[in-house]
């Protein structure tokens, strides 16, 4: 059984600890915030211990999640680490690259795990593609939300595209080459609505779009490749894909045949299908897969140093929208 601590119980913080208080292999110890209201509600509410201190906390537990905001990931993860203490930090890692950088150190000196809250990686949507070739060409991909004062602290880049540069690059089998980036502080002194493309060394190119000023939200992305086209929806949790495929081939999905076409010789059909999506809590699958490899060792699915990639990514795309000549 590992006794986990949850450090930062607001928003997403007090989903972690109700999560942690009903997964079998994980007990939740305690949770501290520096809001002691809030603490001691969530702690009431879990049936969990309001730790006085973060010192208190970490003496108590075998492991931490850190939903605090990001500009204090680096100083609670630090003190976590040095006292040997795997940690699940919520997305982006860290507020700046340099301070990334330093905690996946620390962590590889102590043999310590770090686990990125990059939830999108286990939407029900990718795990379905799971069996799929992978090798995009091209992707687009929009995530558009509503305002929200919460998050307007950062550009929308590290709180909303982010994700999508995490899943491209986990998509992509390519370092990225050329980064050329826009965007427009609409509504708050940060950018609220960038565009970015990534132009990989494999020749793939991704054009990636996040905004918190839509009306509407759409959460999609698609990818081309040779021989087929594959669309997820995030927010629908669908993958749909499309395939090139010769004409005797079987397919163990369920399949739909659009069309025929005849190459040369080569007689090819197009099929659409719609890969079996397991119900999947997102957050829960992430939280009890930390909990698995901290238990039996091993590296994260979605692992410190991925934390750092998308935040480099992310970095350079926001000093690109800072190189812009906006007369505003
Ligand atoms: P929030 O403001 O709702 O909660 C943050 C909590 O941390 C507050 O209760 C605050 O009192 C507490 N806190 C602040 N500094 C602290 C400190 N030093 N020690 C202990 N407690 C402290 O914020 P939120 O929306 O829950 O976001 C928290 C983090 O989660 C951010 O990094 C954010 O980017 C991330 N996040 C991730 C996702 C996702 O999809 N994975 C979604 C939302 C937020």
């Amino acid at each position: 059984m590992l006794n986990v601590g949850v450090i930062g119980v607001g928003h997403l913080g007090s989903l972690h600890a109700k999560m942690f208080a009903d997964i079998p292999s994980a007990k939740l110890a305690g949770v501290f915030d520096i809001d002691s209201g809030r603490k001691r509600s969530i702690a009431s509410e879990c049936a969990t211990t309001p730790f006085g201190s973060l010192e208190e906390l970490l003496e108590n537990v075998h492991a931490v999640t850190i939903a605090t905001p990001t500009g204090s990931h680096f100083d609670v993860a630090s003190k976590a680490i040095d006292r040997g203490l795997p940690v699940f930090i919520e997305k982006p890692i860290t507020a700046t690259v340099d301070q990334a950088e330093e905690l996946v150190r620390k962590a590889s000196a102590k043999g310590v795990t770090i686990q990125v809250g990059h939830i999108e990686r286990f939407n029900p949507a990718i795990l379905a593609l799971e069996h799929y070739h992978i090798n995009p060409m091209f992707i687009e991909s929009h995530r558009l939300a509503q305002f929200n004062p919460r998050g307007t602290d950062v550009a929308v880049v590290l709180d909303l595209m982010i994700h999508d540069i995490d899943i491209i690059l986990s998509l992509v089998n390519s370092p990225v080459e050329k980064i050329e980036a826009n965007g427009v502080p609409v509504v708050s002194e940060t950018t609220d609505i960038a565009n970015a493309r990534l132009q990989f060394t494999n020749g793939c190119v991704a054009n990636v779009t996040a905004s918190r000023i839509s009306q509407k939200k759409m959460r999609k992305m698609r990818l081309f490749q040779r021989d087929a086209y594959i669309s997820i929806d995030f927010s629908e949790g669908l993958a749909e894909v499309f395939r090139l495929v010769d004409a005797d081939e079987q397919s163990s999905t369920p399949t739909m045949m659009l069309g025929e076409i005849e190459l040369g010789a080569r007689k090819r059909k197009i099929i659409y299908e719609q890969p079996a999506v397991k119900e999947t809590n997102a957050l829960r699958y992430e939280l009890e897969l930390f909990v698995k490899t901290v238990s039996s060792g091993g590296k994260a699915i979605v692992s410190g140093e991925d934390g750092l990639r998308a935040l480099t990514v992310a970095h350079e795309i926001m000093e690109k929208i800072n190189q812009q000549k906006l007369v505003l």
